[in-house]
Parts: structure tokens; sequence; C-alpha cells
């Protein structure tokens, strides 16, 4: 991880802006900027001040060795702290010459007027700067999600081997998240989908005790982490045999997800590649099915940016993971969603999922 690469970028973006320091609170983008590894969970209190002499690094005593361990030979100082943080930032700023202080949008109010208060210089709101230094992976974190994408493929596999009638949604998810534990997944990239018989209408749906019948479409939509990074992908399989119309969506979707894929050029924005896909699925008949967007960035953080639809209108860069997961969902009936991960290329997409996509009937 190039932590150095990652603080000149931040101050750069820092000397094109208003703001002569940038309090950054997004603990993914924490976790970025420091580049400390495996250092600081989801809901780990932690902060980091960058001004262009400063780089400092503030959390509490849960995390202070891991930490202060992490940032031996960086540019990075951590200071630990049982007050909080935001005061202590706070108090660090006087004296700096710092007259005006950018944040970020995970910032809540609350803060907010503390540091209104305390500071005692300008605030100014700083729009995803981070995330998008985030959006272009470096080699070593390409690295990281190829390995979670193929972790996330195995235990796919291993599904099919166990999956039958009359277990519970419950119960795949169990399996799912156990098998990719045990093989080396940093807890789920997020709460895994799975989604059976009319539930799989729902593209969020909650996972339920709803028990497996023959013949159940299964929408299944999980992720490993390693390294810190996610995958997210989603089959949708049936349990026995399709129904003529299920074939019928199935392969909308399928063309839908092959004609996004094909779409995905490095430069071009994430709402012609959306579009794509929607046209393709509407040329189908099945246009009005699909509500959510084609795709989103995938790293520290499961969504994250670029978008890749309908209000995705900066370029998809080169070098950004993100998917292509068009789905069409009948209320009431059932859905079906084909999600892959890809990573941007300048002249095309490499496909990082290599879990088959045709039907699977079983
Ligand atoms: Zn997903
Ligand atoms: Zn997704």
């Amino acid at each position: 991880m190039n932590a150095d690469r990652r603080l000149a970028a931040v101050r750069r973006r820092l000397a094109d802006s208003e703001a002569d320091a940038l309090f950054i609170t997004g603990i993914s983008n924490v976790v970025y900027v420091t580049g400390f590894d495996g250092v600081f969970d989801e809901h780990a209190n932690a902060a980091c001040l960058v001004t262009a002499e400063l780089a400092r690094a503030y959390t509490d005593s849960r995390y202070a060795e891991v930490a202060e361990l992490a940032s031996r030979g960086t540019a990075w100082s951590v200071t630990v702290s049982s007050d909080p943080l935001d005061d202590r930032m706070c108090e660090d700023l006087a004296g700096t010459g710092v007259t005006t202080l950018g944040f970020e949008a995970s910032l809540s109010f609350s803060r907010h007027r503390t540091l209104s208060e305390k500071s005692g210089v300008n605030l100014c709101a700083t729009e995803q700067w981070v995330e998008e230094l985030r959006e272009v992976k470096e080699a070593a974190e390409t690295e990281r999600i190829a390995a979670a994408a193929s972790l996330t493929d195995r235990t796919f596999d291993h599904i099919l081997g166990v999956l039958a009638p009359g277990m519970t949604e419950a119960e795949v998810a169990v399996e799912i998240e156990s098998f990719m534990r045990r093989n080396g997944s940093e807890g789920v990239a997020f709460p895994s989908i799975v989604a059976s018989g009319p539930n799989s209408s729902r593209p969020h749906a909650t996972v339920t005790g709803r028990r497996i019948e023959p013949g159940d479409p299964l929408t299944m939509d999980f992720g490993a982490r390693i390294g810190g990074y996610c995958a997210d992908m989603t089959r949708t399989v049936v349990v026995g045999r399709a129904s003529e119309e299920f074939r019928r969506v199935y392969d909308a979707v399928l063309a839908a997800n092959r004609a996004g894929a094909a779409a995905v050029r490095g430069g071009t924005p994430g709402i012609d590649i959306d579009r794509v896909a929607r046209d393709s699925l509407s040329d189908a008949g099945f246009g009005e099915f699909f509500g959510h967007g084609l795709g989103h960035g995938v790293g520290l953080d499961v969504h994250e940016l670029p978008s890749v639809g309908p209000r995705g209108t900066r370029p998809v860069p080169a070098g950004a993971v993100v998917t292509v997961e068009p789905g069409v969902y009948m209320e009431g009936r059932f859905g079906v969603r084909i999600e892959d991960l890809v990573r941007v290329e300048d002249d095309g997409c490499s496909t990082l999922s290599a879990s088959p996509r045709d039907l699977i009937e079983m």
C-alpha cells in the first residue's frame, strides 16, 4: 500500500481548495489514507487530520498498540486519546496556522457543532475527496479484491453441493458465511442475501426461516472480505426445474449482464453503461422490473465510487472495480439477479467473478 502517494494526493486536493486542512472521519477513508493494514475495524473510533505539514491519526486505547506499530516508518503520527477525538484535534489545530478546516460528509451534525464551537477556524464541506482517490485501485488492492472474489466463487461451488429443498434461507446463509470464514474471509463483506421463492422478488430481501420448496428460484448475493477488501456476487439458481416463464426472465437478465459487461470501458460514464443493460432488458420486455442501478464500485466498502447507474454522470476510470448486476423483480412471484465483479480496463473489462452464469437447475 502506497501511503505516501495517498497522502500526497490528499494534499494536492487541499492545495486546490479553500481549505488548508482536512479532517477525515469516514473509517474506510481513514484506513485508506493512513495505509494502516488490519488496524481499524468498521466500528473503530478513529479520525485523521491532514495539513500541508501534519499527518496525524487519532484513536483510542483499544487501537493504540497496533496503530502505533503500523505508523512506524511512515509520515503518520498517532495520538491516542481517552477524550473525544474531535476535542483533541481541535486543540492540535491551535498553533498550526490553519484557517479553514475541510470536513467529510460522514461528519454528524452534532460533531460539526462541536467543531464549530471548539476549533476556532472556518469549516468547509468537502465532496468525496478521498472516495474519489479510492476509485482507481493499486495493483495490491486489486489482488485482494480478486482473492476475495475467488473465495466467493469457491463458496458458490460449495453451496451448490449442499443446497436441497427443505433447507431454510437462514441455514443456507449460515453455510455460505461459515464456508467463507473457514477459508480465510475476514467476516463477510456485507450481510448475505438468501431469498427463496417469492422472496426473491425483493432485491435486498432479509434472510428468513422460509424453507426452500422444490422448484423454487433462489437468489444468493454474498461476498468474502480479504485484506480489508470486499467481493460482491449474485447468482440465482432453481432448486428443481425452472418454469418456461422463469427461463425467459433468466435469459433476459443474462443477456443484460453480458451487454452491460461488454459496455464497460475506462472513461465511459456509468450512466451510459447502465443504459446498455437497461435497454437490453427493455427490448426483452422486462424493463419495468429493473428498478436499481446496474452497478457500483467495490473496494474497502462494498458500495463505493464509481456509480454505474442512472446517477453515474462521471466517467468510470480504468483501474476501478465495479459490479454489473442487472435484475428483474416480479413482485410476489420471483426475481432473478446475476451480478459479477469486473475490473475496468482501457479497452473493456476483465471479469473477477468466475462462477457459472448459465441457468443452474438442481
Ligand atoms: Zn451483491
Ligand atoms: Zn452489488
